[in-house]
């Protein structure tokens, strides 16, 4: 497979100083930039053609030994000395970290590091909701633990950045001499650090305190969705913005009511007479109580089903339902009389198990369900 030329790659001629191929490389890099065309994968070939020619190009050794033997030089095998790297093209990560500094502050995803901006970190807390308070909304109070700059703490420049919150380090590596940006370490690249610490701070001069925190929690929240109270999480140090404070909505499972997607379902017991007579019942939903009706002679395990008093529908405008368990309760503890009542009931073939065979079975009322 043939390759091209690299001086062709970058438009120079065999003579060109490292200053002209420098430029040459930063015209082609701009040129191709990723950032300027998205999603163009021979604009993204021609990037990467162009870093690999600038990489042994800039390069007085490589340059010597491409001069020499051509693309055979940069293979890396015999008597060369491992030059891996090349040859089989670079990746977009090792270009930006190598050379991004040639594309100044034009684009993103280049150069080393920057000042830190002054934000104070996230803070996450959880909260418990029941179904109502989730579907209706409400507001909440809470108390977080939280890092506060704490009164009389100040600070000065960082005397190893000079504020700049950067770190120079020059390194020896196989392609030469590389200077690489880091966050300064005495910092963490701020640019600030500590001056007066009062008693109980940290090195940040921030001390951690209780602050109630109301949230407006809005209609509709679901278990494990995220809000994001702005600048309501930790202080940053030395004056820059707080953080968020993130809240986690969590069901309270102890309620009566359980949810099952927009489906609701709760259990119901009526004693055996109400079943035989047949009555009437109060029972929670979310839009608060509603009442209703038992028939006459209903069977434990009945299932009554309330149309749209479910949960409203996240991705439709629908609403889901409330899904009511009958169940018989059978009485325990009979005084004697009313245990005689029943011995003669037995004695007598009286309220005696009549399936007709007509009755739902659990298959039946399963798949009712979802019907
Ligand atoms: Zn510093």
């Amino acid at each position: 497979m043939s390759k091209k030329d690299y001086y062709e790659v970058l438009g120079v001629s065999k003579s060109a100083s490292a200053d002209e191929i420098k430029k040459a490389y930063r015209k082609m890099a701009l040129k191709y930039h990723p950032d300027k065309n998205p999603g163009d994968k021979a604009a993204e070939e021609s990037f990467k053609e162009a870093a690999e020619a600038y990489e042994v190009l800039s390069d007085a050794n490589k340059k010597a030994r491409y001069d020499q033997y051509g693309h055979a030089g940069m293979s890396g095998g015999g008597g060369f000395g491992g030059g891996g790297g090349f040859g089989g093209g670079m990746n977009m990560e090792d270009i930006f970290s190598q050379f991004g500094d040639i594309f100044g502050g034009h684009f993103g995803g280049g150069g080393g590091a920057q000042r830190q901006q002054l934000r104070g970190t996230n803070l996450r807390v959880r909260i418990k909701l029941n179904l109502e308070e989730m579907v209706n909304g409400t507001q909440k109070t809470i108390k977080v633990k939280k890092l506060k700059m704490a009164p009389g703490a100040t600070s000065k420049t960082c005397p190893t950045c000079n504020g700049s919150g950067v770190q120079v380090k020059v390194m020896n590596t196989m392609f030469g001499q590389m200077q690489t940006q880091t966050h300064c370490g005495t910092c963490q690249g701020i640019g600030k650090v500590a001056d007066k610490i009062p008693a109980g701070a940290n090195a940040q001069g921030l001390i951690k305190e209780d602050e109630e925190v109301t949230i407006n929690i809005p209609a509709g929240a679901r278990e494990g969705i995220q809000l994001n109270v702005r600048g309501k999480g930790n202080d940053a140090p030395f004056g820059g913005n707080p953080g968020d404070l993130l809240v986690v909505v969590e069901e309270e499972t102890d309620s009566k009511i359980k949810r099952e997607g927009d489906n609701l379902h709760q259990e119901l017991y009526i004693s055996f007479a109400e079943a035989a007579l047949g009555t009437q019942k109060e029972i929670p939903t979310v839009g608060g109580k509603v009442k209703i009706k038992i028939d006459a002679g209903t069977q434990s395990g009945k299932i009554l089903r309330l149309s749209g008093k479910g949960l409203p529908s996240i991705d439709s405008y629908g609403k889901g339902d409330m899904f009511v368990h009958v169940n018989v309760w059978t009485p325990q503890h009979l005084s004697p009389e009313q245990k005689e009542f029943f011995e003669n009931q037995i004695k007598n073939g009286e309220m005696m198990a009549e399936p007709s065979g007509k009755e739902k079975t659990f298959f039946d009322k399963v798949r009712d369900l979802f019907n």
